[in-house]
């Protein structure tokens, strides 16, 4: 491009931290175990840095799918790009899938995360999954 006179500035964000392991060094994980070393899975959909699969048991409805990214990272805060490539290919198979979806992830155990991964759930009129969320009464609140 500057051969044609416009003017090219590149910049790369990520160009001071450390290269995405490409295999996750804790063989604890079940997602890296389907990812690494190919456990059993319901495989849905593949790309070069995520996998959708069907969650072990079904799911909370039919056609629940979690997508993991390829690399292991804690949760959704380790690493943006980990976590928006998730995010991607998760808008990319519902798109392509069509409907009405919910799409969450969570961070911390008191968020009800494990693993990291994304939940696509479809949703239709009365499957009586509750979202969206209610802020509880004065007198169902936990006391802390
Ligand atoms: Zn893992």
């Amino acid at each position: 491009m500057r051969e044609t006179g416009a003017r090219v500035q590149i910049t790369h964000h990520h160009i001071n931290r450390p290269p995405v392991p490409h295999k996750h060094p804790r063989p604890d994980c079940p997602f890296c175990s389907i990812i690494d070393d190919g456990a059993p899975a319901t495989i849905v959909h593949e790309w070069h840095d995520a996998l959708a699969i069907k969650p072990r048991g079904g799911g909370c409805t039919d056609g629940h799918l979690l997508v993991l990214p390829r690399v292991h990272v804690a949760d959704f805060t380790t690493d943006p790009v980990v976590s928006a490539t998730v995010q991607l290919r998760a808008a990319e198979l519902a798109q392509e899938l069509g409907g009405q979806w919910n799409y969450l992830t969570s961070r911390g155990p008191d968020a009800t995360q494990t693993v990291f991964h994304g939940h696509l759930v479809p949703r239709t009129a009365g499957d009586t999954l509750a979202l969206p969320w209610t802020r509880p009464t004065r007198e169902q609140e936990p006391i802390r």
